[in-house]
């Protein structure tokens, strides 16, 4: 219950040596006491920038050292930074800025094709609250790291002290699976707790070091990652500005991370290119495989969307992280408001998201009515504690929808939980499809085409239906070199194994799936293409 300033300035106080920041991409390391050096200095930064705690500061850069130290900057003096996804382009960029009224912006020049700052110049017009942009690569950042003068200092330990946990800190647009973005804000109190628990989940001391190749925009790499690891004094490592799987591997073994975090389809990525390391030692060492060497690894957090069972299996297995945890939230939830544990029984350490996370109150209830459902009746996850959000930034029309009298947050996740309190999810209520009157779970269907040898990956979706309503259609990716796939082929695998009316209709293979950058799987955008090449 103190503010994440204060969190850190005891870590800091606590293992001023040990590693705080390694940024792969240029190859540096900050000490926890370098970190908090920094981190105070660009506090003054922006004070001197008229940064007044309450402001809003916006942020827009993929995964770099210079994200890492404003996310800490602004929390030190009580601004509320506006985390902006690296993948916005103008008219999203222009929603986020205008609806919270961020007045300054950080962000790098230019990522791959992404032109941040010709972005932020075209929708000036539009942003009448933004008097200033800060690229990382001006002479004026630099000036803003340089070392204050005591009266700023002075002036920034002031602005700490009077700062209270519960003022809000964030405001985080949420992924726009289901429909478009809303401004979640969150605390101190938030999500500084929800960090440390994650960490003491995850046993972390001042020894761990968490390869970081999650977006920071998202809570999964800035609540999860680095206010975990500042709770403990371990040390956050970036692997690289964009999710890459040979990059994130090579992380960890140059650093020696001890945990590494990723969504399913990170995890998957990284299997696959160990698939043909493997297969290039038996082959012979000319081959093209990878090998990483992964022997300092012992944990990190899957999360963000279904784990598949095999996926996880592969994991504890292949990765050397055999205390790997699915976690399960959302942004509202700071994120984390389930977990499984490292002595969790091995079954439900994969199929499961495991138990309620300390301090929290979960439900399964009825979407509709709010009541409490029997254990094993799948209904709507939703939690209550200090994780859940103030609201979602000047719109109390959807907070009301979402939070009710009671304090309790409907997540619309449908779940079901067992007699030992283990939650399973079992798809989101949007993406539930409901064939000739039976509700289907996607899901399901998913996990069982994973048991397919030559299926990689696999998203199920409902398509509209002349007959039953909807169908259900696969889209797969499948392992190089299988044998082509078709419908008739998934009818065969499954035929005597699922219900007839789970068994898709149709079968899409593709190369990949139309993605968010936080890694969820667009299933908007795959039904409405769908609908198209049925049409
Ligand atoms: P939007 O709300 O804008 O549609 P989003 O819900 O994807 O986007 P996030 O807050 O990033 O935005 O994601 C939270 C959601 O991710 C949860 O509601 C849940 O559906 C899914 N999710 C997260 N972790 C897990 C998990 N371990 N297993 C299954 N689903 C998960
Ligand atoms: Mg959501």
């Amino acid at each position: 219950t103190q503010t994440i300033g204060a969190t850190l300035a005891a870590t800091a106080a606590k293992y001023p040596d040990s590693d705080a920041l390694i940024d792969a991409a240029v190859d540096r390391t900050w000490t926890y006491a370098e970190f908090r050096r920094d981190v105070v200095a660009l506090a003054a930064g922006l004070l001197r920038h008229g940064v007044a705690p309450g402001d809003r500061v916006g942020l827009w850069a993929p995964n770099r050292f210079e994200w890492v130290l404003t996310q800490f900057a602004a929390a030190e003096i009580g601004a509320i930074l506006v985390v902006i996804n690296p993948s916005y382009r103008r008219h999203e960029l222009a929603y986020a800025l205008k609806q919270s009224g961020t007045s300054l912006v950080l962000a790098a020049e230019r990522f791959r094709d992404s032109e941040y700052a010709q972005m932020l110049d075209d929708v000036r017009d539009q942003t009448p609250d933004l008097r200033e942009v800060v690229l990382f690569e001006s002479a004026t950042f630099t000036q803003m790291l340089e070392a204050p003068s005591d009266e700023e200092m002075a002036q920034v330990a002031e602005i700490a002290a009077g700062l209270r946990a519960d003022d809000p800190i964030n405001i985080q647009y949420t992924s726009g699976t289901t429909g478009s973005p809303k401004g979640v804000t969150l605390t101190h109190l938030n999500i500084g707790n929800n960090g440390y628990l994650v960490g003491a989940l995850l046993e972390y001391t001042e020894a761990d070091r968490i390869c970081l190749p999650v977006p920071f925009y998202h809570c999964f790499g800035m609540v999860m990652g680095n206010l975990a690891a500042i709770a403990f004094g371990s040390a956050m490592v970036i692997p690289g500005p964009a999710f890459d799987p040979k990059t994130a591997l090579a992380a960890v073994e140059k650093y020696r991370c001890t945990s590494l975090y990723g969504v399913p389809t990170m995890f998957i990525a990284e299997l696959a290119l160990l698939d043909s390391g493997a297969g290039s030692e038996a082959s012979g060492p000319s081959a093209h495989g990878e090998t990483f060497d992964l022997s300092s690894l012992r944990t990190g957090i899957m999360a963000g969307s279904p784990c598949p069972e095999q996926v996880m299996r592969r994991v504890i297995g292949e990765m050397n992280m055999s205390q790997v945890s699915i976690c399960y939230g959302m942004t509202e939830t700071s994120p984390v408001s389930t977990q499984t544990r490292m002595d969790d029984d091995l079954d439900l350490r994969v199929a499961t998201v495991g138990r309620v996370g300390p301090h929290l109150e979960i439900k399964i209830a009825d979407p509709i009515t709010g009541e409490t459902l029997p254990r094993g009746e799948t209904g709507e996850f939703r939690t209550r504690g200090y994780s859940v959000m103030k609201g979602y930034w000047n719109d109390p029309e959807k907070t009301a929808d979402a939070l009710d009298a009671d304090g309790w947050m409907a997540t619309g996740d449908l779940a079901v939980m067992g007699d030992d309190g283990y939650v399973r999810i079992t798809g989101r209520i949007k993406d539930m499809v409901i064939r000739g009157g039976e509700n289907i779970y996607p899901r399901e269907i998913e996990e069982f085409l994973y048991t397919h040898p030559d299926i990689v990956d696999a998203q199920v979706i409902g398509v509209p239906d002349e007959k039953y309503g909807e169908e259900l259609m696969a889209w797969i990716r499948v392992r190089e070199g299988a044998q082509p796939m078709t419908a008739e082929t998934i009818r065969e695998f499954a035929a005597g194994n699922i219900s007839r009316h789970k068994i898709p209709r149709y079968v899409h293979v593709v190369d990949e799936f139309p993605m968010t950058v936080t890694g969820k799987v667009r299933k908007v955008e795959m039904r409405e293409r769908s609908i198209e090449f049925l049409g």
